[in-house]
């Protein structure tokens, strides 16, 4: 599989040029806004083209697939040309900077016959798996709530445009909310319908949210309670699922790294759940290349993206108006 990078990004040099290249694929050219930087880039990552014309990139007739990892307002024209092209396309998170616009997107790669994918890292994780399957097999019982605790500390290193930017995309809601609401989705197997929600720039966001608590309910009844900031230094990470027959309790799951605990609770007492460690990208990679070959779909497809981002969305309005916000998917 013949990749082009769309975006000389920390995530695509942390993460996906490894997984890419481990999953059999072969990256051909890295695009930058920056010719100079496209060009160092790809010296540094062993990529044979750096460029900064994304048509000359498309046009080369080499590529099979992109992987777009720009700040956030640039998701959607550089996917609407990929489309156009016939290049399948795996989006980072959050699709675009509009509800309106991943739907254009994930329409008009279904019209074009291209395999959509959005990079929802954490439901390919082996302790979101082992939840998700102990919440399937009814071994909490029905669930009544979850709360989701994704408050980090943004490394120094991603200080930038998600801390002062909001016309990038900036704000922990586009980059945490998306990933906490399809995590939810995830294991509940059911939309969010409308939630409640506070932000706030506590210190590190200047213009953008750095923080965000939120209310979210579910069509069965079940609550959501989540999380998420940039600004803490202590905090641990993780997601407790409570249901009428037991509970789930994850520490240090809501993570790019295969890690964690999982602990059930039930009226037979505590157990803990063990689960795979196998690097969350490569998991994603592999599923995108046989959806390409025709077995099964991406693990987070456009659909996937486009509901994490309504999700989002919505907390965001409820955060500025004050006022109870139901979740807008868009017609999808
Ligand atoms: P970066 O800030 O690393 O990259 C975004 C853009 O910033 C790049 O495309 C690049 O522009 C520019 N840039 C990056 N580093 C430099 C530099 N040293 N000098 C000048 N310009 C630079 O963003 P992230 O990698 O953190 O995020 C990119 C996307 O990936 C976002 O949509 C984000 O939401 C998503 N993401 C997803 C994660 C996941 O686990 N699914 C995790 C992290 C991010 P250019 O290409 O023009 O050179």
């Amino acid at each position: 599989m013949r990749w082009g990078l769309i975006g000389a990004s920390n995530i695509a040099a942390g993460h996906m040029i490894g997984a890419i290249r481990g999953a059999g694929g072969d990256i051909r050219s890295v695009l930058s806004s920056s010719a100079d930087r496209a060009k160092s880039y790809a010296a540094e990552h062993g990529i044979a083209h750096g460029c900064d014309d994304l048509d000359a990139m498309l046009a080369a007739d080499d590529l099979d697939a992109v992987y777009i990892s720009t700040t956030n307002e640039k998701h959607f024209a550089q996917a609407m040309a990929a489309i156009a092209m016939g290049k399948h396309v795996l989006c980072e998170k959050p699709l675009a900077m509009s509800v309106a616009d991943a739907v254009t997107m994930v329409h008009a790669a279904d019209a074009a016959g291209v395999v959509f994918g959005t990079n929802h890292h954490l439901r390919n994780a082996g302790s979101h798996l082992a939840i998700r399957e102990a919440v399937a097999a009814g071994r909490i019982g029905d669930v009544l709530s979850v709360r989701v605790f994704h408050a980090v500390y943004l490394p120094p290193f991603l200080h930038g445009w998600r801390l002062d930017n909001p016309g990038a995309g900036g704000g922990v809601i586009p980059d945490i909310v998306v990933h906490d609401a399809d995590t939810v989705r995830f294991h509940l197997g059911e939309d969010p319908v409308d939630v409640v929600a506070i932000d706030a720039a506590s210190g590190l966001g200047q213009g953008v949210e750095d923080s965000c608590m939120s209310v979210w309910t579910m069509p069965s009844g079940a609550m959501v309670m989540a999380h998420e900031s940039f600004t803490h230094a202590y905090a641990q990470t993780g997601l407790e699922i409570y249901g009428t027959k037991g509970a789930i309790i994850a520490r240090n799951v809501m993570t790019q790294r295969p890690i964690g605990q999982i602990t059930l609770r039930t009226a037979s007492g505590e157990e803990e759940i063990g689960f795979s460690d196998h690097n969350l990208y490569a998991r994603a990679l592999d599923h995108f290349h046989a959806a390409i070959k025709g077995q099964g779909r991406p693990s987070a497809d456009g659909i996937d993206g486009i509901k994490s981002l309504a999700v989002a969305a919505a907390v965001a309005k409820a955060a500025k108006t004050g006022q109870r916000t139901a979740v807008d998917y868009g017609g999808v």
